[in-house]
């Protein structure tokens, strides 16, 4: 098999299910109960979030741990929320675990504004400066998109947030950025962060909300007070020790620019293929493709028969005849029908790159030759 939809989630790691199994089996207490097995359990929590803040480069704040990145974008935008003047501003390019809530949020009577995207699927940063305003309370984009692998510059973003709304919150999606791109949180000054396990090798169903300021989020869900009474429910403790294990044994920087080469090859490879177009985009991990003439659903299907593995965007894509993101991006309806996602991991060899462009290349003709 050649798995290349490590955006939609990775394998986990071995190790880290070893980790699972021991805290599932032997060291299962409850880290809320009162005696000292219980203590040291909450002891280790408290070093998970400390080494989240630390690969963050954040060091004020605190880390609650969710069921993963689509309960913790709920939380900070939710959480966030204030009633009176105030408005709040989201991309078209977020995944819809933010779009949707912000859509949730336009519903029930808030002020909404959705900045659209440029042509590099970065957010359209002029826009954004012309919307924002002294009534902002949240600006939520995401740090990499997920559908194309653009990097939002967040530098900027802060920058026209301090100028135009510095009472305003920035919360960053950082799904795809976090154990895979080099940053610090500090050079833009996020108040909120969110991170799903799942797409670094750690399990599916844990991650994290990083918050800077916590008495700036009220709690969505009601219940024992866990997590400082911001996310209550029994802490999912072999889930956040797995994470933790994923954590400590991914190289950023060297993975970084081993996935970087993979990209760059297999674009090196598919690049003067009459019919096939890529977007140039600056995270190593998302290659996004369209081969003109075939249905991208299609294409998807047919290297599943070859054991190849690729993604056709986000769900909402699927089930609707256009793709929010790649519309915004100013994509025509051809673009879109025949686009694939290709995303990356370290996991994969030059050779399995080489293999698959090859079936890639040779499957497109077959159809292209069907459809004729
Ligand atoms: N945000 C982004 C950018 C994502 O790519 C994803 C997963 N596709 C999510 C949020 C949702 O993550 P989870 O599966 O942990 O809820």
């Amino acid at each position: 098999m050649i798995y290349l939809d490590n955006a939609a989630t990775t394998k986990m790691f071995e190790g880290g299910a070893d980790i699972y199994k021991k805290y599932a089996c032997q060291s299962f207490f409850n880290p809320s109960a009162g005696y000292n097995k219980s203590f040291e359990i909450a002891k280790e929590l408290d070093g998970v979030r400390e080494l989240i803040k630390k690969n963050l480069g954040a060091t004020k704040g605190n880390v609650i741990f969710t069921s993963g990145a689509t309960e913790s974008n709920n939380l900070a935008i939710m959480g966030s929320k204030r009633n009176g003047k105030w408005e709040y501003v989201f991309s078209l390019g977020e995944h819809p675990s933010v779009y949707n809530v912000a859509s949730a949020l336009e519903n029930q009577g808030y002020t909404v504004h959705f900045v659209g995207l440029l042509e590099n699927g970065q957010i359209d940063y002029e826009e954004l400066e012309r919307v924002v305003n002294n009534r902002t309370r949240l600006i939520s984009v995401m740090h990499v998109s997920n559908e194309t692998g653009a990097i939002n510059d967040l530098v900027k973003i802060d920058k026209i947030r301090r100028e135009y709304c510095p009472q305003a919150l920035l919360h960053i999606d950082g799904v795809q950025a976090f154990c895979k791109l080099p940053f610090n949180i500090e050079d833009f000054n996020a108040d909120l962060y969110t991170i799903s396990a799942h797409k670094f090798h750690g399990p599916k169903g844990v991650g994290a909300l990083y918050v800077k300021n916590p008495s700036g989020l009220k709690n969505i869900i009601y219940g024992g007070g866990q997590e400082g009474g911001y996310r209550s429910g029994t802490e999912n403790v072999p889930g956040i020790m797995a994470m933790k294990y994923a954590i400590e044994n991914i190289d950023i920087i060297k993975n970084f620019q081993y996935v970087k080469e993979l990209k760059d090859y297999f674009i090196k490879s598919i690049d003067n293929t009459e019919g096939v177009k890529y977007l140039k985009t600056e995270s190593p991990y998302i290659l996004s493709l369209s081969f003109y003439g075939v249905n991208g659903e299609t294409l998807m299907r047919s290297l599943q028969d070859r054991n190849i593995y690729v993604g056709v965007g986000s769900a909402c894509s699927t089930k609707k005849a256009g793709n929010r993101v790649l519309e915004s991006m100013g994509m025509n309806i051809d673009e879109i029908k025949s686009h694939i996602r290709v995303s990356f991991s370290e996991e994969l060899s030059l050779d399995d790159i080489k293999n698959a462009c090859h079936e890639i290349l040779d499957t497109y003709h077959k159809l292209l030759e069907k459809v004729k």
